[in-house]
This record gives C-alpha cells, sequence and structure tokens, in this order.
C-alpha cells in the first residue's frame, strides 16, 4: 500500500490519517472545508465508554412517537416521504429489541474503551493541546423512574467493566454546586474523559503535516476513477488524486460518495445543536449528562458548551430556533445557570451520521476492494475516533485489528 486518500477531515479522518502516516503510507487527506468542517467541530467532546449505547434501545420508538411531533423534544423525525428515511426507520426498529441491544452495547463498548486508550496516548505522544480530560462523567436526573432506569443501565454497562458510583442529590450537589434541588441523584461513571472535539481535530491534522500527510482542504470529491473493480483516483474541484486506496470518511456525507460507486449506505444525518458560552465563575471541571432532556453540557477551558437534540430531517443545516429554545430551557431546569445570562461565544449545528443499527460501519465496501468505509458513528465519533483510524490502518495495512471489527462490516446491510 503506497498511497492513501483519505476523503473527509473529522475526527475519522484525521485519526485515519495519523495512524497511517504513523505506519510510513504516504497519505493525502481531502476535505471540502477547513479540518473540522462537519460534525467534529461542536459536539460536546465527551468521551464515554459509559454512555456508548446504540441509539436503537428498546423502548425509544414509544418514546419516539410521543415525541414525533414535538419539534421541542430531544428527538425529532421531519415528517416526510423519503424512501431512503423509511427504510432506514424500518431497519432501525428491527434492532430496538432487548436482545439486539445488549449485542450491540458490548461491541460499542470494546470499541469505546480501545478509543479512548488510544485518544490518550495520541495526545499524550503528540502533544496536542484540546484540553482532555479524564474527570469522569455525572449523569444528572430529575425524576425517579428516569434515575431508576439509569442503574439498571449501570449495572449492563458494569458487566463490562465500566464502574459507577450512584450519589444522591447532596452527593451531586457537594460536586456540582450549580445543582437545582429538583435533581433527584445522579450516576457518576469515573472512566469518561472530555475533550474540545475542534483542537483535537484540529491539533492532530497540524501533526499530520509535520507527519509529511498532504492536507487537501478546501476541495470537494466529485467522484472517482475506477478500472478493473478498483477505484485508482479521486477526482475533485482540484483535480484528480491518484491512490492505491480510498478511505471514506465524509461523515453523514458518506453515502453520497459511496453511491458514485453503487453502493447504498444506510447512514442518515441526525442534526445536532450546540450552544458555547464564558464559563460561569466556579462551574466544575465535571461534564454532565442531564438526562431525562438527553442535553450533554461540558467545560472547555474558559468555555462552557451545552448540546443536545436529535433531529431526523435530512442534510439541511438550517437552525431551529425552538430546538435551540429547547435546550436553554432544558437547562436551567438542572442547573442554577443560565445559557442566556452569559456571554455567547457560538452557536452551532451539525449532522451526526446514524446507522439504524447502532454500529459505526467500518470495513471494506463488497464492489470496491480497494475501499474502506469509516463512518456512521453517530453520537460515538468523538469516543471512537482514534479506535476507528488504527482499525482501518490496520485493515489497510492487511495488519489483523486489536478488537473483532466483524460487527462492523458493511455487507452486514
Ligand atoms: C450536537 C452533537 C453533539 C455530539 N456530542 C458527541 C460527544 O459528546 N461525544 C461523541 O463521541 N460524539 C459526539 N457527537 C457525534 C460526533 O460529533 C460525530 O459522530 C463525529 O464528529 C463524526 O465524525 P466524522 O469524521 O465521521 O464526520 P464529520 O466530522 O462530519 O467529518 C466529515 C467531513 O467530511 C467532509 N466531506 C463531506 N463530503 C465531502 C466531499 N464530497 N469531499 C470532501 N470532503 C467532504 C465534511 O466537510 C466533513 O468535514 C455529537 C454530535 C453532535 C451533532
Amino acid at each position: 500500500m503506497s498511497s492513501v486518500v483519505v476523503i473527509g477531515g473529522g475526527v475519522i479522518g484525521v485519526c485515519t490519517a495519523y495512524y497511517l502516516a504513523k505506519a510510513g503510507v504516504k497519505v493525502t487527506l481531502v476535505e471540502q472545508g477547513e479540518v473540522a468542517a462537519g460534525s467534529s467541530y461542536g459536539n460536546a467532546g465527551l468521551i464515554t465508554p459509559s454512555d456508548s449505547l446504540p441509539l436503537p434501545a428498546p423502548g425509544v420508538l414509544s418514546k419516539g412517537l410521543a415525541w414525533l411531533m414535538d419539534p421541542a423534544s430531544p428527538l425529532y423525525i421531519r415528517p416526510r416521504l423519503d424512501w431512503d428515511l423509511i427504510t432506514w426507520l424500518w431497519r432501525f426498529r428491527a434492532a430496538a429489541n432487548t436482545r439486539t441491544f445488549r449485542q450491540h452495547l458490548s461491541l460499542l463498548q470494546v470499541l469505546s474503551r480501545y478509543s479512548l486508550d488510544l485518544m490518550k496516548q495520541m495526545v499524550a505522544e503528540e502533544n496536542i493541546a484540546c484540553h482532555f480530560q479524564q474527570q469522569g462523567l455525572l449523569i444528572m436526573y430529575r425524576t425517579t423512574g428516569a434515575w431508576q432506569e439509569g442503574q439498571k443501565l449501570a449495572q449492563q454497562v458494569a458487566e463490562f467493566g465500566v464502574t459507577y458510583e450512584v450519589w444522591s442529590s447532596e452527593q451531586v450537589m457537594t460536586r456540582m454546586p450549580q445543582a437545582r434541588p429538583q435533581v433527584v441523584g445522579g450516576i457518576y461513571y469515573a472512566m469518561d474523559a472530555h475533550v474540545d472535539p475542534a483542537r483535537f481535530v484540529q491539533g492532530t491534522a497540524q501533526r499530520l503535516v509535520n507527519m509529511g500527510v498532504t492536507l487537501a482542504t478546501h476541495t470537494e470529491v466529485l467522484d472517482f476513477e475506477r478500472k478493473s473493480g478498483r477505484v485508482r483516483g479521486v477526482h475533485t474541484t482540484r483535480g484528480t488524486f491518484p491512490a492505491d486506496a480510498v478511505v471514506l470518511a465524509a461523515g453523514a456525507w458518506t453515502p453520497l460518495l459511496a453511491r458514485r460507486l453503487g453502493v447504498s449506505l444506510p447512514i442518515q444525518p441526525a442534526k445536532g445543536y450546540s450552544i458555547t458560552v464564558q464559563r460561569p465563575e466556579g462551574f466544575p471541571e465535571l461534564p454532565l449528562i442531564l438526562d431525562e432532556a438527553k442535553v450533554g453540557v461540558t467545560p472547555m477551558g474558559d468555555r462552557l458548551r451545552f448540546a443536545g437534540t436529535l433531529e431526523l430531517a435530512g442534510h439541511s443545516l438550517a437552525i431551529t430556533p425552538r430546538r435551540v429554545m429547547a435546550i436553554r430551557r432544558a437547562v436551567t431546569r438542572y442547573l442554577d445557570v443560565d445559557p442566556d445570562a452569559q456571554p455567547l461565544v457560538e452557536l452551532w449545528r451539525g449532522l451526526r451520521p446514524c446507522t439504524p443499527d447502532g454500529l459505526p460501519l467500518i470495513g471494506r465496501l463488497p464492489t470496491y476492494n480497494n475501499v474502506v468505509v469509516a463512518s456512521g458513528h453517530c453520537m460515538l465519533g468523538m469516543t471512537q475516533g482514534p479506535g476507528t483510524g488504527r482499525i482501518v490502518a490496520d485493515l489497510l495495512l492487511e495488519r489483523p485489528p486489536e478488537i473483532d471489527v466483524h460487527p462492523f462490516r458493511v455487507e452486514r446491510f
């Protein structure tokens, strides 16, 4: 393998380029915007083996149906006649059962923990200034029912070696003095970490340049040059890049590229928002998930980020003010912090690449053997980026990956 073109400058693309370059491969990273132009920019930056849960969970559909028509709910599906969306939802429904959930939970656990170890190593070895901290994660609950459900889930996750502590409301208050009295309790996972996602991706990209990787930014991939069942090059808005192998790491846009190669990948874009404000004085270095509202709260140096909502509305990047407002309101129900009262740093939205069974797609294309797909990480792309990058490099270099990647293969659909 002498030259690889990696398409997509998000967390998956830069980590893949990193492990390939480390192995001495000539790499070109092609990105249509700046590095971290997609969902790797303003996400919550939570690196959470503990919260590595498949999206299709038992019961999520009945909840989803109630939420369906409410544009301010944590999950929203814009009603439309779209065959890809309909088949995606059908497959999602098929995966939302207890047995599949447990199986997929264990697979995501393994990948997330593998990836967390690699991220620690990368950040330390490459000295990437990205505010990486391993301070754990506190999930806060406002209702006893959700807290009990959370404890059941914690017991399941503990079977895979993830430790947790159940905290009373007093314990929550001690560690998070901004918690409102309505918070009934919490669950603390010590293993989890957090990071400034854009800085991690941009910092890695800087290292790539030092390692000899060609960064082709503002370069959009349009099509592929094919010959004898192999892709020989990538046609872009800035010319053709020859390639011995190609990696499709274009996040929510990956299916559009795969379609050019005759493959239909079931990845739906799931929009989410984040609001980043100046960090209020005294806010502890402890990231949170506000459970019922599905909102993440992450301290990032002198900033504090609130992120949430999942909206299946196609590739549109339009901002729906009502959904942003829903995040703000949710925060004030759990915390004595008003996002509106803090100076705004940035309002952002991004598209998560979501598969219907909750597992990423990592593997060779059945049609073109020298093309590897690395996408579909949905809510876990930051958590699983380094692990995925390492696996893709192993596949291309024909080294056995360190974890079982068969369940992530493309042909499962
Ligand atoms: C609100 C929100 C909060 C989140 N919080 C977390 C979290 O706390 N923890 C976590 O683990 N994950 C989180 N995620 C999920 C995470 O952001 C994604 O899973 C991850 O960023 C996906 O990375 P990626 O590299 O696959 O895609 P992206 O980061 O989207 O990168 C794909 C890149 O491909 C480029 N591209 C697309 N098409 C082309 C083309 N034709 N030519 C050239 N370039 C192209 C795009 O410009 C883009 O830069 C969150 C997501 C959202 C939206």
